[in-house]
């Protein structure tokens, strides 16, 4: 029977689950708070890693304009112009895409979180969606694509907040395309870069170039790990685009240059403004002066629109409960985890978990593993 079926979030898994649950007849409206695509375009010039035909359903590509590369390592900010703006732009998703439209709450038709809990009569009402624009949409189920990366967590010792961060005069740096933005002004400034994954390597491959051509940029990078290479490599890793970036940040932090100076063991305790001048301490004691400070220390899921949802929220990853227990030993993207239909419920009968925003902090999502467990879900709603 065709249901209405609300999607949040316009990113790759949003506008595959749209047209998957089009695909089979259902009523669809899709929420984005910003534009479609506006996650990836906070990654400045950072390619994909996985080339364009892993990163769309057949569904997507049939869709798709002639010229398509299945090759191509698109940036993000590319992949949202040629791939999501056009694909929610035409038919049959055009007029089902509601951009500006911030999802801020959730719940059952005059039902508060705790009532009727765990009785079939709660999945009979249908599901309310107030946006922050007023706008409010009815919905028998809901697929919750709104991404893993909504909030940036703490820089901090532990993942806790950083001692005097109120006082800096500009927060620091936390995206990619941040960085991109601010590379002029960084041009022979002092920079610190917090964290050892993948983002944290590009950062360092990035800043390397600008180092190499403004001689006087210094970089110190603090990193938690006592490794000689920081980075965790993949061995065999299958895809070049990640194999050289942190091949190359981890080749720079074993025999730094002049400009780079590599501090192990190092999480940020304290910050203090003095002028144009950021004072740092790590841990141990030890005090560095910056100019700036980008930190990649990963990002969480944003929960806040879901307090009359009895959504069951792994407390590790975030994500998804259930699917957290069925991928807790995967811990490479490219390894798929086999996870079944009830995995990916939330608990909330009609409400599910899509695409990263089910992995939460896990650092294993791949799309093409998110996109084989949205079918599952519009299998298993239709
Ligand atoms: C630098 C970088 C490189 C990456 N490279 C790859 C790669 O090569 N391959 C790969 O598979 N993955 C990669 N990833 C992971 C990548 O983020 C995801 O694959 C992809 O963006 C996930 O898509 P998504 O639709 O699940 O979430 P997102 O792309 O995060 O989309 C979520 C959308 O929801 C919207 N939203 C959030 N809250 C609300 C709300 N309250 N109301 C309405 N809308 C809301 C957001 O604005 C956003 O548009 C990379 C990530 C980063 C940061």
């Amino acid at each position: 029977m065709p249901k209405r079926v609300a999607v949040i979030g316009g990113g790759p898994s949003g506008i595959a689950a749209a047209l998957g649950a089009l695909a089979r007849g259902h009523d669809v409206a899709l929420l984005e708070r910003d534009a479609v695509g506006a996650s990836l375009r906070t990654w400045g010039a950072t390619r994909f890693f996985s080339p364009l035909s892993m990163n769309v359903t057949p569904r997507m590509r049939e869709l798709l304009d002639a010229d398509f590369d299945g090759d191509a390592l698109l940036t993000g900010a590319e992949y949202a112009d040629r791939v999501l703006a056009p694909l929610a732009a035409r038919e049959p998703l055009h007029g089902r895409v509601f951009e500006r439209h911030e999802v801020i709450a959730i719940g059952r038709r005059g039902l508060t979180r705790g009532d009727y809990a765990g009785h079939p009569l709660r999945a009979e009402r249908l599901f309310r969606i107030v946006c922050a624009n007023d706008a409010v949409f009815e919905a028998d189920v809901v697929l919750d694509a709104s991404g893993g990366l909504r909030i940036p967590r703490a820089f901090g010792l532990g993942g806790l907040p950083v001692l005097g961060e109120p006082t800096l005069a500009h927060g620091p740096i936390r995206t990619l395309g941040a960085l991109a933005d601010a590379c002029d002004a960084l041009r022979g400034k002092r920079v610190l870069v917090v964290g050892g994954g993948h983002s944290a390597a590009h950062a360092i491959v990035h800043l390397s170039a600008l180092a190499e051509a403004a001689p006087s940029t210094r970089i110190v990078w603090a990193v938690r790990g006592a490794n000689r290479r920081p980075c965790e490599e993949v061995v065999n890793d299958p895809l070049p685009e990640r194999r050289a970036v942190v091949e190359r940040a981890n080749e720079l932090a074993s025999a730094p240059p002049e400009f780079l100076r590599v501090e192990r063991r190092a999480m940020v305790e304290r910050v203090a403004q003095h002028d144009d001048r950021i004072a740092v301490t790590l841990t141990g004691g030890r005090a560095v002066d910056v100019d700036a400070i980008a930190a990649f220390t990963g990002y969480r899921p944003d929960a806040a629109f879901l307090t009359e949802i009895a959504a069951e929220v792994s407390p590790v990853t975030e994500g998804g409960a259930r699917l957290a227990r069925a991928i807790a030993n995967v811990t490479d993207c490219l390894s798929v985890p086999s996870v079944a239909a009830r995995d990916l419920e939330s608990g909330e009968p009609g409400f599910y978990f899509a695409g990263s925003r089910g992995y939460g902090r896990s650092k294993t999502f791949l799309l093409q593993t998110g996109f084989a467990q949205l079918e599952r879900i519009l299998d298993a709603v239709s």
